[in-house]
């Protein structure tokens, strides 16, 4: 089933900006949409209009062509995950995950054989009988999910809910939500203010930025043409440079930087080009270079695959550069050198741009 939502206003005060302001997309039946954006930037309100736990001040929400604005949460039909794993600590995994079906008076041995069939689909064959307290906090998150599923919810709504488990825990989940999603295609909303997580598991993001939507699409959509230079910077990081606009092209310091995309700015126009760290091009510096084109390599982290190399250009601004192992190793680069450093791509703003 489809969610569309529109033009959703949500004040919390009279007098203050609105929490959520004008906020519109759609999500398709049985994908992934992501609402992602940094903390405070509406995305739990609009997850709690959605659910009917909020009532917006404007705007409406849709379940396929149903109006569903008015209906009360209870009504809507479901499934929630949140960041803390909310499960009845004084029930059974297997009693939780029963609950909702339970309160719909669902017939015992369907009840079981509904359980059993969860317990499997979320590979905690087996720890049924145990209490919350004695799984790990992505074993509790995995039942979680398996009680917001029992109810064969309309809509799956995710508010954060890897947010509380630690670095490898997270990735691990990413992955198993994807499958997840694959044997069990639910609509699904999720919010999260990762935008790494954002980008493994969604199919479209809706990128919000106080209380507004910045930019909706897929998640390469967002992150090779981001409509705005939050979205530029938000999603992926980059280095923002100034620059002027010299035929067509953006001249950083020495550096002419081609654009992908065309860009709305006359010549002689101020511009922040926003260059992604994979995205700029190091040779060694030559003897005889002139020096306002070198930067130097102040530090470097090895980060397995890749190392990130921290760059200052002789304005003495900060660049950081990510290139695969091997190429730095073909290179022999190491701390203190001084490179030439050639961004291949650039996003280019108005330097006046506005929001
Ligand atoms: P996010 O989930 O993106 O971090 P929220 O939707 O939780 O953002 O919050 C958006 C804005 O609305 C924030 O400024 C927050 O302080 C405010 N807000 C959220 N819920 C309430 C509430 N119940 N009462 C007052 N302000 C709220
Ligand atoms: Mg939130």
């Amino acid at each position: 089933m489809s969610l569309t939502v529109k033009n959703l206003t949500k004040r919390f005060t009279a007098s203050g900006t609105p929490a959520v302001a004008d906020v519109s997309f759609a999500a398709a039946p049985g994908g992934i949409t992501t609402l992602l954006g940094p903390s405070g930037s509406g995305k739990s309100t609009v997850l709690r209009i959605v659910a009917g736990l909020e009532q917006p001040d404007a705007g409406q929400v849709l379940f396929g062509e149903q109006d569903m604005t008015g209906v009360p949460a209870q009504k809507r039909g479901l499934g929630f995950v949140f960041q803390s794993y909310a499960l009845f600590k004084h029930m059974t995994v297997r009693k939780n995950i029963a609950f909702g079906l339970r309160v719909r008076k669902a017939p015992a041995d369907e009840v079981k054989r509904k359980v059993d069939e969860l317990l499997s689909l979320v590979q905690l064959d087996g720890l049924g009988e145990r209490y919350p307290a004695e799984l790990s906090g992505g074993q509790r998150q995995r039942v979680a999910f398996a009680r917001a599923l029992a109810i064969q919810p309309k809509l799956l709504l995710l508010d954060e809910p890897f947010g509380a488990l630690d670095a490898q825990v997270r990735v691990e989940l990413r992955d198993w939500l994807r499958r997840l999603h694959g044997e069990h295609d639910v609509t699904t909303l999720l919010v999260t203010h990762d935008q790494e997580e954002a980008m493994e598991v969604s199919d479209r993001v809706v990128v919000m930025h106080d209380g507004r939507v910045a930019q909706a699409g897929t998640v390469r959509e967002v992150y090779d043409r981001p409509a705005t230079p939050f979205v530029a910077a938000f999603v992926g990081g980059a280095n923002v440079l100034r620059g002027l606009m010299v035929g067509g092209r953006v001249s950083v310091g020495t550096l002419a930087v081609s654009v992908a995309d065309g860009v709305d700015a006359p010549d002689g126009a101020s511009v922040h080009a926003y260059v992604r760290p994979h995205d700029v091009t190091l040779t060694k510096a030559e003897a005889g270079a002139p020096e306002v084109s070198l930067a130097r390599v102040e530090r470097m982290a090895w980060l397995g695959g890749t190392v990130k190399l921290s760059l200052k250009l002789s304005d003495g601004a900060p660049m950081t550069v990510e290139m695969p192992k091997a190429e730095v190793q073909a290179l022999s680069i190491n701390e203190g050198d001084l490179v030439m450093a050639s961004p291949r791509d650039a996003k280019v703003f108005l330097e006046d741009y506005s929001i």
